[in-house]
């Protein structure tokens, strides 16, 4: 069986420091890329070698498949793990890598192909009894059709990009008069967002939940699923706040869902990791929504409740090992959440807030993970995803979990920029959350900004400052009548109180 020896990591970030933590572990030698942004990047100054890619944005640098290549065989690399976003799902790359003689720590091309397309996933599905949301099965060419379909499933309905991603490429109609015109601009946006304009219908389901089953296959044929993660609490069609395992899913529930994922992963005779997502209606049936071939952002909090670190059952299965554990040996220990930590500004509609890391300073203690790739002083750059951390907390019950991550909010220390910290605390502690009952409207129906506006004005807490210092002053007074009162208790209490 081949061992890897030294592993490129063809990513930034978080996740590129997270898988080479791993790899180091195992004993594997790390190199990094970098585009010229992130020079001074943890992640680059983690790894063994790191290796610039070229300018800032990823058209110029993390997505130069080739490049990334030729730097393999330069450096003598023998398998490379893409991440997540940027090039892991591209079935072309993972070619390219192969055919170098590399290992690509991911499934086979042929599953990235099949599972890249949500179409070509549900017509591989089909000979599964796995449940798909109603809709058209095939790209859209003759809009009459697709009316008279959309019809019979009753609006509201969705228009989706068969090559959609990152929750791009959507679009709700609401009834048959805006049919077309929806249609003729989700056609346009696709071709030109995912070079492929094919656009398929799905049902608007109301107010689901998106719950979502890790997987693990060996290139043996043994497949495992790790349970599920609860994925609901999301702004545009993106997860900002997710758990395991999910409040509303019972054992039976449970391995339903598990099984129908390893169902969907056998249909495209998967290997690696892999989630298969799920939308949950009300009555909590689940259908298959898409699957994503690679590492998941939220993958740590299948980590924190099963044990497995995923990164290292990847390298392993990409070297050909049969999977060392079966079904029956997996359990849930405790319950963990993760909160996305987004350079975002939640007050002004969760747009993108980058800029410098003025003050950063980690929260830290028992249960407490945070998954980063920045440190203090450094600049969120533009060019990527805003995210700066993952944080996540474990604990025995789903309250622990809550009440450490609140903890942990509480000690996180940012400034410079805006985070969706604040908001995370107080979706956190609102009652639909707590009580487990929310679904993925729960950003519309629960949060307006000025929910984030502390209680008092700074001019009412001047004023309750001022006067609490008068009464302290003259509490200290009582209690020493003849001591003059300097006007250094006045400033000490200030401070304290301010
Ligand atoms: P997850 O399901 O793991 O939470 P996300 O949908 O949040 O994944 O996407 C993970 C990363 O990949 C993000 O940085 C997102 O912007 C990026 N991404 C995913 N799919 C696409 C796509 N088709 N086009 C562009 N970016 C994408
Ligand atoms: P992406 O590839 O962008 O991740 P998904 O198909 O996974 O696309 O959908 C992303 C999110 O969009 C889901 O988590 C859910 O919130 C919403 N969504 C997707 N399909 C539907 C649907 N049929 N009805 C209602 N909401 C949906
Ligand atoms: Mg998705």
């Amino acid at each position: 069986m081949p061992k890897i020896k030294k592993l490129l990591v063809a990513n930034r970030g978080e996740i590129a420091l997270r898988i080479m933590r791993t790899a180091r572990e195992m004993g594997i030698a790390t190199v990094a890329v970098y585009s010229e942004a992130d020079r001074l990047s943890p992640h680059v100054k983690f790894a063994d070698e790191a290796v610039c890619l070229g300018p800032p944005p990823s058209k110029e640098s993390y997505l130069l498949g080739e490049k990334i290549v030729k730097v393999c065989q330069r450096l003598g690399v023998d398998a490379v793990h893409p991440g997540y976003g940027f090039l892991s799902e591209n079935a072309d790359f993972a070619r390219q890598v192969t055919e170098a003689g590399v290992l690509f720590v991911g499934p086979s091309p042929q599953s990235i192909e099949v599972m890249g397309s949500k179409l070509a996933a549900k017509q591989a599905v089909a000979a599964y009894d796995i449940p798909l949301v109603p809709g058209t099965e095939e790209a859209i060419s003759d809009i009459a059709a697709a009316k008279a379909r959309a019809g019979e499933i009753g609006y509201p309905i969705l228009i989706k990009a068969s090559a959609g991603g990152g929750g791009k490429g959507m679009r709700i109609v609401d009834s048959e008069a805006d049919f077309e015109e929806q249609m003729n601009r989700a056609v346009s946006e696709a071709q030109s967002a995912f070079g492929d304009g094919a656009v398929f219908i799905e049902k608007y389901i109301g107010s689901p939940r998106h719950i979502e089953i890790q997987v693990l296959g060996d290139q043996h044929g043994n497949t495992v699923y790790l349970f599920e993660r609860e994925c609901s609490i999301q702004r545009r069609h993106q997860k900002v706040i997710e758990e395991a395992p999910s409040a509303v899913v019972s054992p039976e529930m449970r391995r339903a869902m598990g099984e129908a994922a390893v169902g969907v992963a056998k249909a495209c005779n998967y290997y690696g990791a892999g989630t298969v997502e799920f939308i949950v209606d009300e009555n909590l049936d689940f259908y298959f929504l898409e699957m994503n071939t690679r590492l998941q952002v939220e993958h740590p909090v299948t980590e924190m409740i099963t044990g497995k670190d995923l990164v290292r059952e990847q390298l392993l299965i990409a070297e050909g090992e049969p999977l060392s554990f079966a079904q029956e040996d997996l359990r849930i220990n405790g319950h963990a959440i993760e909160i996305r930590v987004y350079a975002e500004d939640p007050k002004n509609n969760f747009l993108p807030d980058i800029g410098r890391l003025e003050t950063y300073r980690r929260p830290q203690g028992p249960g407490v993970r945070v998954d980063d790739g920045f440190e203090e002083g450094m600049d969120i750059p533009i060019y990527y995803d805003p995210m700066i951390a993952k944080l996540i907390t474990h604990g025995e019950s789903r309250q622990d979990a809550i009440d450490r991550m609140v903890r942990a909010i509480d000690d996180y220390r940012i400034t410079g920029i805006q985070t969706t910290l604040d908001f995370c605390r107080f979706a956190l502690k609102h009652a639909a959350f707590v009580s487990g009952d929310f679904n993925t409207k729960f950003v519309q129906l629960h949060f307006s900004p000025e929910m984030l506006d502390p209680v008092f004005t700074p001019e009412e807490e001047e004023l309750l400052a001022a006067l609490a210092v008068e009464f302290f002053e003259r509490e200290e007074k009582r209690a020493n009548p003849t001591r003059p009162l300097s006007p250094i208790p006045s400033t000490k209490w200030k401070n304290r109180l301010l």
